[in-house]
């Protein structure tokens, strides 16, 4: 029996557990210090109205013999992909029904997706980047090469054509770095996909926040895209659903290699290991999209941009650099005095007991960044960013 090796390749210490470790200890030593926490990107404003109510029916439905559920469809019920083309539709991108996955999530399908692809691709992944694209990859053992996001580039690298990439991450808004990139920006990588026979794994996980019209809600707006580009989106960010769980997964029908087609290949692949999303969770994710929900998830999404705001507006007020805050719930600073991620890390909690997340734990070129949420309440965002103020001015 061997295990896979490929496991020793991965960093040992998560990132969250070492910030949790850290501000456990300095709690435990300084009991009297409130510490504010603007670090996971969970979200923290409860299921809105409309998908409770949902919810609560198809629980009654389960319990009926008439209707009952049991196996659903392995791509997810049509009522739900259904109002995912709708909601498509609103940002100018017409789909087929099929070619809309229903998901447990964008995590699970952004490692899953691997399944379809020869060991032999060679990912470009940007530094720094959500370390799943990177773990998933090295436990599969492939080889990764970097695109550098640095603040040279604004943290949006662009295609180099000296680079020969198989398989290409963008994510955009980008966790941690909260930049996104414009339309005419992600045409030219659409461009480069194609030319190279490259694929483009999209993840649309913080597509809600996008205000700014020049920036794409999904890579299908882009012309090209649909013969090199797969989009995995979420509800985790825009409704909450981080604890319930549902996310899709975009495959056009006109994404062939090698006389396979990559949206049956992964229909094959789900029919074999996924057995679907919950009914109940799906009738909650198709309210999401009802009017009404989607009435009272702008109010939501409205309180998370506001605290963006106040931490924005704090890094202005105090000169400091940064990426995203705007259409992203994501800011994304230079840490003071050439600092490291880790050692302001500890300076800020040490000083004014606020919590972030070091940028160096999204890759090498991350050092010397940190990344703050907008996740958090507005009355911690608020506090956070008074204390911030302070001592950024000192
Ligand atoms: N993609 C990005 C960039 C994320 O930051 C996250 C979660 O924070 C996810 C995907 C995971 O989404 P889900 O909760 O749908 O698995």
């Amino acid at each position: 029996m061997n295990f896979n090796t490929n496991f020793n390749d991965i960093e040992n210490n998560y990132l969250f557990a070492e910030v949790a470790l850290r501000v456990k200890a300095y709690s435990e030593k300084n009991p009297d210090k409130k510490v504010l926490k603007l670090g996971i990107g969970d979200v923290t404003l409860p299921l809105v109205p409309a998908v409770i109510d949902a919810l609560h029916k198809a629980v009654d439905e389960m319990s009926k013999q008439e209707s009952f559920k049991g196996y659903g469809p392995y791509e997810g019920y049509d009522f739900l992909r259904t109002e995912i083309l709708n909601y498509y539709n609103n940002f100018g991108v017409k789909l087929d029904l099929d070619e809309i996955f229903v998901s447990d999530g964008a995590k699970s399908d952004l490692g899953n997706i691997l399944d379809i692809f020869s060991k032999d691709n060679v990912v470009l992944v940007p530094d720094p980047v959500y370390p799943v694209y990177v773990d998933t990859n090295l436990m599969a053992g492939r080889k990764i090469i970097y695109a550098n996001a640095t603040s040279d580039n604004g943290f949006l690298p662009m295609p180099d054509y000296s680079v020969n990439a198989d398989i290409i991450y963008i994510c955009s808004p980008n966790n941690p770095t909260g930049a996104s990139y414009t339309k005419v920006q992600l045409k030219q990588w659409v461009d480069y996909a194609n030319a190279k026979n490259a694929i483009i794994l999209y993840d649309a996980a913080y597509e809600c926040f996008i205000e700014d019209s020049n920036l794409a809600r999904s890579v299908f707006e882009i012309k090209g895209a649909e013969t090199c580009a797969i989009e995995f989106c979420s509800l985790s960010k825009i409704a909450g659903f981080t604890g319930t769980r549902c996310g899709y997964t975009v495959i056009p029908h006109a994404l062939e290699r090698d006389n396979l087609n990559a949206n049956k290949t992964w229909l094959r692949r789900q029919s074999t290991k996924f057995n679907g999303v919950p009914y109940i969770v799906q009738k909650g994710a198709a309210a999401v999209f009802s009017k009404q929900g989607m009435q009272q998830i702008k109010q939501n999404l409205a309180y998370y941009k506001h605290n963006a705001k106040i931490i924005s507006d704090c890094l202005d007020d105090c000169g400091v650099w940064y990426t995203g805050g705007k259409n992203s719930p994501y800011v994304w600073f230079k840490c003071p005095d050439g600092m490291s991620s880790w050692q302001f890390f500890d300076y800020l909690l040490e000083n004014c007991q606020v919590v972030g997340t070091p940028g160096s734990g999204f890759g090498k070129n991350g050092e010397g960044f940190f990344r703050l949420t907008a996740f958090g309440s507005e009355e911690v965002t608020k506090e956070a960013a008074t204390r911030l103020k302070k001592l950024l001015k000192r």
